[in-house]
């Protein structure tokens, strides 16, 4: 597959349960999970319940690749769970694609995940231990298999039992015959909330961006070590684990993987990106004097350029156009377009770069593979200077809790300066936002990971065999 991604960590996953009686379920699951597509591109799932019968379908693809009407068609019900993936933990193969579904002595079962679980090597290998095959690499098939086995006289307690096993982050969404749960890790690594459909019933998504699509009330996000169920006895909450002090809401929600519209922390993304944006304006330091214009890379680093503009007074133009449209593809490209890197994905409008010094916002640098080539199309545009603001602080540690960034040799902050890495992408300056100036930004002081800038990771791993140790575990990759 050839991948057309920018430099950016890669989102986890999007997740979705409805519980709509009298409504087409499969067809609301679809356009939610559509609201959630940027946090996974490469494949989508949807299981459906009726109250005596499971159903699902799920393929590797976009959203609209995988689901058409003849297989939304075959999904009837009025439980349904849905999942989106970008894979951190497993490959990529249509055998790790989600929702997992089994059958179990106490009905069908089905589990999509959002997130990573730190012990899932353990696990894994104590369901082996126990004799029980699994067909996949993906944590998310170890979770749903646990719950098939685990203790308790419902499904309820069941979770809540599995929850005191797992370690790491989880946003969940569970289908049982007749009931749709959503869970989340004690610590509230992901996001996940409900709302209220309009018709009667209730949803779970992993933004409120896709319960704003199906119409829906939002009500709250789910808390932290809290099962909400979502059936006809309408909206229960239960308290399943202590959530933990401090709690480790995953900062980059708010840097780049969260669309703008979703509330997360009480908060609008949106605003959170441009109060980023205005922080590294004072830390840059870059008057109107100085520079003539700032551009974002789109889409996630506008908000924060039009920050960043307000408080230097530097006017805001755009300075790219992005081709949404291209990611992953199975079609190679000749070797002409290859070299032309991210030319394929960005255009410059040139005119609002001609004879410019440039101040180009984006929301972070992963293994610095992109950054240097589009300041080389901001120079061959005719841009002066190109100055360069990221709005997070260096990312120089490895993701354990759902994210791929990579190991730390892929980090281009991992063992450099600043300096290094603006000599290395050619850029006039670089400024990164510090740490405390991000917290300014979010406005908390705790609650939140920032372990890939710190290192400080609020749950203790073994930073050689977490990332590793799983794929390792498996004796032979299933083909
Ligand atoms: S390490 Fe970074 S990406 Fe991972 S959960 Fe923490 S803040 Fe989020």
């Amino acid at each position: 597959m050839f991948d057309l991604q920018d430099d950016h960590p890669r989102e986890e996953c999007g997740i979705i349960g409805i519980f709509a009686p009298n409504e087409d379920v499969a067809s609301m699951a679809f356009f939610g999970l559509f609201a959630l597509q940027h946090r996974g591109q490469e494949a989508a799932g949807i299981a459906v319940a009726d109250g005596q019968a499971m159903s699902m379908y799920k393929n590797v693809g976009l959203i609209s690749q995988v689901f058409g009407p003849r297989t939304l068609d075959g999904l009837k019900g009025h439980y349904a769970i849905g999942h989106t993936r970008y894979s951190t933990t497993g490959s990529s193969s249509v055998r790790n694609a989600q929702p997992f579904m089994i059958e179990t002595l106490n009905g069908p079962l089905a589990l999509g995940h959002n997130g990573n679980l730190i012990n899932s090597a353990q696990l894994r290998q104590s369901l082996l231990e126990d004799g029980v095959g699994l067909s996949s690499s993906s944590d998310t098939e170890v979770m749903t298999m646990m719950l098939a086995r685990a203790k308790g006289r419902t499904w309820g307690e069941r979770i809540q039992f599995c929850m005191r096993e797992w370690i790491g982050a989880y946003s969940v969404v569970i289908l049982t015959r007749d009931c749709v749960y959503a869970a989340r890790d004690p610590w509230g690594f992901r996001p996940l909330c409900v709302g209220a459909l309009p018709a009667g019933g209730h949803a779970a998504a992993s933004e409120t961006g896709a319960l704003h699509t199906l119409g829906c009330e939002v009500i709250r996000e789910v808390n932290p070590g809290e099962v909400v169920t979502l059936s006809d006895n309408a909206l229960v909450v239960h308290q399943a684990i202590a959530s933990h002090e401090p709690l480790a809401r995953c900062v980059f929600e708010n840097i780049y993987f969260a669309r703008p519209d979703h509330v997360w922390d009480k908060q609008s993304v949106h605003h959170v990106r441009q109060r980023l944006g205005e922080e590294l304006a004072h830390q840059a330091g870059l008057s109107a004097g100085e520079a003539d214009v700032v551009i974002p890379v789109p889409d996630s680093s506008i908000p924060a350029a039009i920050g960043f503009a307000r408080v230097s007074k530097i006017p805001y133009n755009d300075g790219f156009v992005k081709n949404r449209f291209v990611g992953r593809t199975f079609i190679e490209p000749t070797d002409s377009l290859r070299k032309r890197g991210v030319g394929m994905k960005f255009n410059v409008v040139n005119e609002n770069v001609l004879d410019k010094r440039v101040v180009m916002i984006d929301d972070s640098i992963v293994r610095g593979n992109t950054t240097g080539p589009l300041i080389r199309l901001l120079r061959n545009a005719g841009a002066k200077e190109v100055h360069v603001a990221i709005t997070c602080p260096p990312i120089k540690h490895p993701c354990f809790m759902g994210v791929d960034m990579g190991t730390y040799e892929n980090l281009i902050a991992h063992k450099r300066t600043v300096d290094e890495i603006c000599k290395i992408v050619d850029a006039d300056s670089l400024t990164y936002l510090s740490v405390e100036g991000m917290m300014r930004a979010v406005g908390r002081s705790e609650g939140y990971c920032q372990a890939c800038f710190t290192g400080e990771y609020p749950i203790p791993v073994d930073v050689e065999t977490v990332k590793t140790g799983f794929e390792k575990s498996l004796k032979q990759e299933p083909v």
